[in-house]
C-alpha cells in the first residue's frame, strides 16, 4: 500500500494543467444534477450520451495523467494530493451513480478508495476535504436516487463511510504513538548505553570485574580489544542506518581493505574488501564478509577519489550483492589514513535517483565520522590499556607491600610480574659490596625442562663477572637491554658457564634504592617481545616497589634475629629459648621421644670479672659459648639463659649421653687457656643434666631438676657434671 502511495504521490508533476479543475467543475453539477444515474442515460439521446462518455474519457485521462505526471518530480504540494483525490473520489462516484446510484453494486469501491486516500494522506486537511466531498457526492446519489428508502440507504452509506475514515484514522494513530514510544525507548536504552560506557571509561581502576583478577595479561588484552571491537560496530551500524533511512538508500556499506603484507595497495594489487558493517533492505546482500573482487570499485582502488555511477539500470552491481537487485545509482568514497585507502563507504538506491552534491558532502562528512569512530575507540582502547596498566601496579604495590619476610618479598614479585608479562624464567639476585652476585630465588615452571634445568642450577648460584647482564644493569642503574630482546645469545647473563637456553626477550631490572643498589631482578622468556616498550616501563616502576619491599624485609628479618639472639655471644637468648623448648617439649611427647636438658654454670665468674676486668669476662662466655656450638648438633639448641649461665636442650637424647656430652665440653673448656693483661686463666663450669620424661614430664620442671642437679655440683667442689637424682 505505502509503496503504491509512494508512487502515487511520492515522485513528481511536472507542470499542473487545468484540466483537472475544468473536468471537475463539468462533473460535480452533472451529478447533483442526476445527468450521470444509470436510468438518466439508459433514456437519454445519442449526443447526451456521447457528452457524457467525452467527460468521463476526460476524468480518467486527467487521473492518468496525474498518476504518470507523479513520477517526475520531486515536488510533494498539497494541492496536487487534493487534485488526485478529488479526481479519484469524483471517478468513484461517477461510476456509481452510472451503475445505480444509491443502489450500486460497486459501493465497497468507494470505500476502498476513501480508506486507501485516508491512509495515505500527507496533509490533514485534505483528508478532511477528501472525506467531505465523498459526503457531498454520496448525497447527490441520494438527492438523485427518487425511490423509496433512498435517503436511509444514503444514511447507511454515509455512516459506513464515516465509520471506514475513523477506523484507518484510528489504526494510523496508534500506529504512529507506537512507532514514537519504540523510537523513545530506543532512544533512552542507547544512552543509557552510552552513559554506562562513559561510566566505564572514565572509573579508572574500578570497573574490572572481581573475577578479572585471576586473569592473565592476554585474556585481559583479549576482552578489551573485543569491547572495542563491539563498540566501532555498534556506532558504525548506527551511522550506515541513519544514512540508510535519510537517504532512501538501499544499502549502505562499509567496505575495509585488507592487505596482505606490506605492498601498496593499487589496481594491480588490489586489497581484499571485507564487509565491515553493513545496513540494507536488500535480500541480495552477500553473507560472505570477505568479497570476490572490487568490480564497480575497481577505479576506486586506483585513484582513491569518490565515485558517483548513474543509470546503472541494475545491470552492474556493486560488489556486495550476489543477486538481482535494481541499483540505479551509487556513491562510493574513499576512508583514508594518511595517504593510504583503509575503507570504502557505498551508498546506494534504486529508482534513478541520481546522488546530489549535498548527499555527497553527507556520505563525505559520515566517513570523517567513521574514521573518527574508529580513532576513538583507539584512544578508548589506550584508556582500557592503563586502567589495566594503573590496577597491576596497584596490585602489585598492594602485594608486595604485604609481604614481611624475604620469601614472600621473591613470591610476591614473581607473583605481579607473571600478571604483567608471561616469563618463562625469573631470578632474583642480591649483589655485595665486591660486585659479587648471588640469586637469591628462582622461579620457573617445573614441567618446562629447558628452564627448570636452569633455575635447579642457578639457586644458590654466585658470580662476579663484570660482563654479565645483570652487572651492567646494576653498574648502570638502568634495566638492560633497551629494546627487551636477547640482542647477544651468547652474552653472559649469570656468569660465564650458565648456558641460557634459546630465549628472545630478556630484561634485567636494577633494584635501587637510593644510591644504594641491592641486586637485581631478572626476566627471560622463549617468545619475541614480551617486554615491550609499555611493559619495561611498567616493570621498572614495580622494581622499585620490590627494591622498598625487600629492604624492608631485611630490616624485618634482622629485627627478628635482634629479638631472638642473644647480642653478646650470639646465641639463642632467654625468650626464644623458652618458645624453642616448648616445641621440643611438645614435639617430644606427641612422638615419645627422650630430650635432655644441661644447664651450666661457670664456676666462680663474679671472681673472674673482678680479677681480669669484665671485658675479659665477657671474652670467656664469648668462648665457652663457642665450644657449646662447636659441639652442639644441627637439631640442638643452645642458648644464654642469662649471665654466666647457658642452656643446652638436645632432642632424641637420654640423660647418659646427655651426660657424657656435658663432661666432653666441661673437659674442653677446662682445657681452655684464657688470655688478659694480667696473665692467663683457667676455667672451670659446672652441669646439671635432666631427661624427658624420666626425671620429669613438665618442661618447667625438667629445667628446674637440671638446676637442683647444678646447685649439687656447686655444692660439691664444682667443675662436675651432674645428673639429677632423686634425693640427691
Ligand atoms: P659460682 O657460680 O661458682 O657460685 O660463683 P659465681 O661468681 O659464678 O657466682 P654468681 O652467679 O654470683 O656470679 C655471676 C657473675 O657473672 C655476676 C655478674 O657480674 C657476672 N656477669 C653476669 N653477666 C655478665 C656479662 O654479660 N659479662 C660479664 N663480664 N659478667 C657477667
Ligand atoms: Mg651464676
Ligand atoms: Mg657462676
Amino acid at each position: 500500500m505505502s509503496a503504491l502511495a509512494r508512487s502515487l504521490y511520492g515522485m513528481r508533476r511536472q507542470a499542473s494543467g487545468r484540466w483537472p479543475v475544468l473536468v471537475l467543475l463539468i462533473v460535480w453539477p452533472m451529478l447533483w444534477t442526476g445527468a450521470l444515474d444509470g436510468t438518466a442515460l439508459w433514456q437519454a439521446r445519442l449526443p447526451q450520451v456521447s457528452a457524457v462518455a467525452l467527460l468521463t474519457a476526460a476524468l480518467v485521462w486527467s487521473v492518468m495523467r496525474e498518476v504518470s505526471g507523479a513520477r517526475s518530480s520531486a515536488e510533494r504540494s498539497g494541492a496536487a494530493e487534493l487534485e488526485l483525490g478529488l479526481l479519484l473520489v469524483t471517478g468513484v462516484f461517477v461510476l456509481l451513480a452510472a451503475t445505480g446510484g444509491a443502489r450500486s453494486f460497486l459501493y465497497p469501491l468507494a470505500y476502498a478508495v476513501v480508506s486507501f486516500l485516508l491512509v495515505v494522506h500527507r496533509h490533514r486537511g485534505v483528508a478532511a476535504v477528501l472525506l467531505l466531498a465523498a459526503g457531498a457526492l454520496e448525497l447527490a446519489l441520494g438527492y438523485n436516487a427518487g425511490f423509496e428508502g433512498a435517503w436511509t440507504l444514503t444514511a447507511y452509506h454515509l455512516t459506513f463511510l464515516g465509520f471506514f475514515a475513523a477506523g484507518n484514522m484510528l489504526v494510523l494513530s496508534t500506529l504512529v504513538r507506537r512507532l514514537r514510544r519504540t523510537h523513545a525507548t530506543e532512544v533512552e536504552n542507547s544512552l543509557a548505553q552510552m552513559r554506562q560506557e562513559a561510566r566505564d571509561f572514565r572509573l579508572i581502576g574500578s570497573s574490572l570485574p572481581p573475577q578479572s583478577r585471576s586473569r592473565s595479561r592476554d585474556e585481559e588484552e583479549l576482552r578489551m580489544a573485543h569491547a572495542a571491537v563491539e563498540g566501532i560496530h555498534e556506532q558504525l551500524f548506527h551511522t550506515l542506518e541513519l544514512l540508510r533511512t535519510s537517504m532512501r538508500l538501499r544499502s549502505c556499506v562499509l567496505l575495509w581493505c585488507e592487505q596482505s603484507g606490506t605492498s601498496k595497495v593499487s589496481a594491480r594489487n588490489p586489497p581484499k574488501l571485507v564487509v565491515k558493517e553493513m545496513a540494507t533492505h536488500s535480500e541480495y546482500a552477500v553473507e560472505d564478509r570477505v568479497l570476490g573482487g572490487p568490480g564497480l570499485l575497481t577505479s576506486l582502488i586506483a585513484d582513491p577519489k569518490e565515485v558517483r555511477l548513474r543509470a546503472l539500470k541494475g545491470k552492474r552491481l556493486p560488489p556486495y550483492y550476489q543477486g538481482p537487485e535494481p541499483i540505479t545509482d551509487l556513491c562510493a568514497l574513499p576512508l583514508l589514513e594518511g595517504a593510504s585507502l583503509r575503507g570504502i563507504l557505498c551508498a546506494d538506491r534504486t529508482g534513478d535517483e541520481p546522488f546530489t552534491d549535498e548527499e555527497s558532502a553527507v556520505l563525505q562528512r559520515a566517513a570523517d565520522h567513521i574514521r573518527r569512530v574508529i580513532e576513538h575507540e583507539r584512544v578508548f582502547a589506550a584508556v582500557e590499556r592503563s586502567k589495566y596498566e594503573q590496577e597491576q601496579f596497584y596490585r602489585a604495590s598492594e602485594m608486595l607491600s604485604e609481604a614481611l619476610t624475604l620469601e614472600q618479598v621473591y613470591e610476591k614479585t614473581f607473583a605481579a610480574v607473571r600478571a604483567i608479562a608471561s616469563y618463562d624464567l625469573a631470578v632474583v639476585s642480591a649483589v655485595g659490596p665486591g660486585g659479587e652476585h648471588e640469586a637469591l630465588a628462582v622461579d620457573a615452571d617445573a614441567q618446562d625442562a629447558d628452564f627448570a634445568e636452569l633455575a635447579a642450577s642457578l639457586r644458590g648460584h654466585r658470580w662476579s663477572d663484570a660482563r654479565s647482564l645483570v652487572s651492567m644493569a646494576v653498574k648502570n642503574r638502568h634495566y638492560m637491554p633497551a629494546t627487551g630482546e636477547l640482542a647477544d645469545p651468547d652474552g653472559p647473563l649469570f656468569g660465564a658457564g650458565m648456558k641460557l637456553p634459546k630465549a628472545k626477550s630478556i630484561i634485567v631490572l636494577p633494584l635501587l634504592r637510593g644510591e644504594q643498589v641491592l641486586g637485581a631482578i631478572t626476566f627471560v622468556a622463549r617468545r619475541q617481545a614480551v617486554f615491550p616498550s609499555a611493559t619495561r616501563e611498567m616493570l621498572r616502576v614495580i622494581g622499585q616497589h620490590v627494591a622498598v619491599s625487600l629492604q624492608n624485609a631485611r630490616m624485618y628479618q634482622s629485627m627478628e634475629t635482634r629479638a631472638t639472639t642473644d647480642g653478646l655471644t650470639g646465641l639463642t637468648n632467654h625468650r626464644a629459648f623458652q618458645e624453642r623448648l616448648a616445641q621440643i617439649h611438645a614435639l617430644a611427647e606427641r612422638t615419645g621421644q627422650k630430650y635432655s636438658v644441661i644447664l651450666t654454670d661457670i664456676d666462680h665468674f663474679k671472681s673472674i670479672n673482678d680479677t681480669y676486668g669484665h671485658p675479659v669476662g665477657d671474652q670467656v662466655l664469648k668462648r665457652v659459648a663457642s665450644i657449646f656450638t662447636g659441639r652442639a648438633r644441627k637439631v640442638d639448641t643452645v642458648a644464654r639463659y642469662g649471665g654466666e649461665e647457658f642452656v643446652l636442650v638436645l632432642p632424641d637424647t637420654d640423660g647418659k649421653g646427655a651426660e657424657q656430652l656435658a663432661n666432653k665440653l666441661r673437659e674442653e673448656i677446662g682445657d681452655q687457656v684464657m688470655t688478659s693483661e694480667h696473665g692467663t686463666f683457667k676455667i672451670t663450669i659446672s652441669m646439671g643434666v635432666a631427661e624427658f620424661p624420666l626425671d620429669g614430664k613438665d618442661r618447667l620442671g625438667l629445667v628446674e631438676k637440671a638446676d637442683q642437679a647444678l646447685y649439687y655440683c656447686k655444692e660439691h667442689g664444682r667443675n662436675c657434671v651432674r645428673r639429677w637424682a632423686e634425693g640427691a
